[in-house]
């Protein structure tokens, strides 16, 4: 329990799940005052203000940096936390999309006894990723799931779950594959592809299990190729049903791999999201960086790690 007399931040993303993560900090407060009072809160302004404020956290001395928000919130924390190992990192999901928190064992809506696990603070060193200089510490992908997130940014509608699922239903019904180039020392291939699935964590997207035997703490991506290429809607939503079950290994159209160093290209601009974050580019450089960050776990509870 000595954990309990370090210097604690929490970053709370107010706008992360439609809101939720802002009407959540009176609660986020109550448990602070129940359990660490000399905690102190600070909320997001704008996007990319939670990788300004943990660097400025750390520069002060803050031992633990607890997230209140979703992936994105969690990304942009982890921009600032490379390198500082001794800085513990925790998480209290409270976005729209919350697929990292199921690595440490965490769920998405915190009971009291998850409290307690995170305050007690048993932490674990996950490995991160690194694409074209941005760090990411669950999925990223490009292809069909990178052209949803691209569809979700674009649309209007404030709603984040509905947005997302009508992104997703309009590139289920449209999405056209594209040729992709992949190298690395395990496995390439350069033709039209449905996706490539990266990652440390399993499952992105709100619940695809697109990576379903990664371990985020094992020193090694792992990689997925979805071909898909010649598959019909019903087909198509067929195999997807199996991605979400994470059942789809088996199929003659994927390859699961693992690397430590991949690049994908393609002879045009395509999006790719990074933690669910989107960004564009014709070329990404990715590779692991082993037990980069010091992450808080909840012990007994099944998670995505090797050593608990
Ligand atoms: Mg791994």
């Amino acid at each position: 329990m000595s954990d309990y007399d370090g210097k604690w931040a929490f970053i709370d993303n107010p706008v992360a799940g439609s809101g939720f993560a802002g009407r959540y900090l009176p609660e986020v407060r109550a448990e602070i005052k129940r359990y660490h009072p000399g905690a102190d809160i600070f909320s997001t302004e704008r996007p990319g203000h939670a990788t300004e404020l943990a660097a400025g956290l750390i520069e002060q001395g803050y031992t633990h940096i607890v997230a209140v928000g979703g992936d994105g919130t969690i990304n942009e924390i982890v921009q600032s936390l490379i390198g500082h190992p001794e800085v513990t990192f925790g998480v209290v999901s409270a976005g729209s999309g919350n697929d990292f928190v199921h690595v440490l064992g965490f769920p998405e809506r915190f009971a009291e006894k998850d409290w307690v696990s995170l305050f007690q603070a048993k932490s674990v060193r996950l490995d991160a990723g690194k694409c074209n200089g941005r760090y990411f510490i669950n999925t990223l992908g490009v292809g069909f799931d990178a052209q949803v997130a691209a569809d979700f940014h674009k649309m209007k509608i404030r709603n984040g779950k509905l947005r997302y699922w009508i992104a997703l239903i309009k590139n289920l019904i449209g999405y056209k594959p594209k040729r992709l180039k992949l190298v690395s020392e395990e496995f390439s291939e350069d033709r039209a592809m449905f996706m490539i699935s990266v990652g440390n964590g399993r499952s992105s997207g709100g619940g695809f299990a697109v990576l379903p035997n990664a371990l985020a703490d094992d020193g090694l991506l792992d990689a997925c190729v979805f071909r898909f290429n010649n598959d019909g809607l019903i087909r198509k939503t067929k195999k997807l049903m199996e991605v979400i079950r994470g059942t789809h290994n088996q199929d003659p159209t994927v390859t699961p791999f693992r690397t430590k160093k991949l690049v994908i290209e393609s002879s045009e601009d395509m999006p790719m999201h990074i933690d669910g974050e989107l960004f564009v580019n014709s070329r990404f450089e990715i590779e692991i960086i082993p037990a980069a960050v010091n992450v808080i776990v909840n012990p007994g509870h099944p998670n995505y790690l090797k050593v608990v």
